[in-house]
């Protein structure tokens, strides 16, 4: 069987540089990839074709000497099977076709060195404060279970004063070849989990993972401000990092318990203050909590239920800086309970002393009557 020019094969350019080969490649290898056309013969030996010919045009040596001397310049080294053992010689030569190429079509980890540095993982934590603490600020300790460096080992996983040994599965690739037909899958190696390498001895602290779990005490300091959702950072105190890698952090997220008086909105306050109708109405002085203590707030004669106090500062200074805001004191008016019959004589000669017609001292009771009855005289036809 005579071969096509790999250029022809992959229908590009003599000159074409790197990208472009790989983007012919790409975008045939998709096509006839083999887990598209299954059972498909035609397809299985185009994938085959398009493949030794990316093999050897992306190594400069190769495509040089396949430039010279065509096929019979690397015959040699690449037409001696694909499916043996790895066509270019060195023990990458399929893999790192898989790993460039593939890496992002087929979700596979790419060509990532599994003894490379690994930055831990960030850990939430969620904190519940009192609106107290919050808006005061506060120190709390939490106790977060994580992963740290194995001190016995300095993470190393083997036991000191022992040696790792090359992986004799995958020869320290941490990777093997899963062949199917000539299809040639990759796959962590079931040995050494993709490290490389084998522990002879493990260390006796952390059965050679590196890592030991720990639950360990934080101190964390609590901004003056905080509300719900916000997050404070901790930084390198995460999960420990794989292969000497950095920590990750850790982030403490805040919630703010419900108050039994307070609502919050932000930087401001809200609560309801119960009033008699006596105060409402002769006007008179509160007692009105704050979080930081009573204040006195001065009722105006004639006070109507609902009505809004703002007082200006008592609310929250924000942790983001700014000025604190304000608290909004609502006064509900509450209707007298578990009267006297004395009392409720009084309150009845009270009511004998208003004027019959109720509308000077009741305007807006009067008002919403006298809207009623013309609603109700208008739908007369
Ligand atoms: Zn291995
Ligand atoms: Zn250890």
């Amino acid at each position: 069987m005579s071969k096509r020019d790999y250029y022809e094969v992959l229908g590009i350019e003599r000159g074409a540089d790197q990208k472009e080969i790989k983007k012919a490649y790409r975008r045939l290898a998709q096509k006839y990839h083999p887990d598209r056309n299954p059972d498909d013969d035609t397809a299985a030996e185009k994938f085959r074709e398009i493949s030794e010919a990316y093999e050897v045009l992306t190594d400069e040596e190769k495509r040089s000497a396949y430039d010279q001397f065509g096929h019979a310049g690397v015959d040699g080294q690449a037409g001696g099977g694909f499916g043996g053992g790895g066509f270019g010689g060195g023990a990458g030569g399929f893999s790192d076709i898989f790993g460039d190429v593939f890496g992002d079509i087929f979700g596979g980890g790419g060509r990532r060195n599994p003894n490379a540095p690994q930055r831990g993982s960030d850990l939430r934590y969620n904190l519940e404060l009192d609106l107290e603490d919050a808006v005061a600020g506060t120190t709390v300790d939490i106790r977060v279970p994580r992963h740290i460096e194995c001190e016995h080992c300095d993470g190393d996983g083997a036991e000191p004063g022992s040696t790792k040994e090359t992986c004799p599965t995958c020869h320290g690739q941490g990777q093997v070849r899963m062949q199917q037909g000539f299809f040639a899958v990759q796959q962590t190696c079931p040995t050494c989990h993709g490290a490389g390498q084998t522990i002879k001895v493990p260390c006796r602290k952390c059965h050679g993972e590196g890592r030991v779990r720990e639950t360990r005490t934080l101190s964390v300091k609590i901004p003056a401000g905080v509300d719900t959702g916000d997050r404070i950072r901790l930084n390198n105190e995460g999960e420990a990092g794989l292969n000497g890698g950095p920590p990750g952090d850790l982030y403490v997220q805040a919630a703010i318990k419900p108050h039994p008086i307070f609502e919050r909105d932000g930087r401001h306050l809200q609560c309801e203050v119960p009033i008699n109708f006596i105060d409402a109405t002769l006007g008179g002085e509160l007692e009105v909590p704050t979080l930081d203590g009573r204040v006195k707030l001065k009722i105006p004669p004639e006070t109507q239920t609902g009505k809004m106090f703002r007082l200006k500062g008592k609310g929250v200074k924000p942790v983001r800086g700014g000025p604190p805001g304000d608290l909004l004191c609502k006064v509900v008016l509450e209707t007298p309970v578990n009267l006297s019959e004395e009392q409720k004589d009084l309150l009845r000669k009270f009511q004998d002393s208003l004027d019959g017609s109720n509308s000077h001292h009741s305007p807006k009771k009067t008002s919403f009557f006298d809207g009623v009855k013309k609603f109700f005289e208008d739908m007369k036809p």
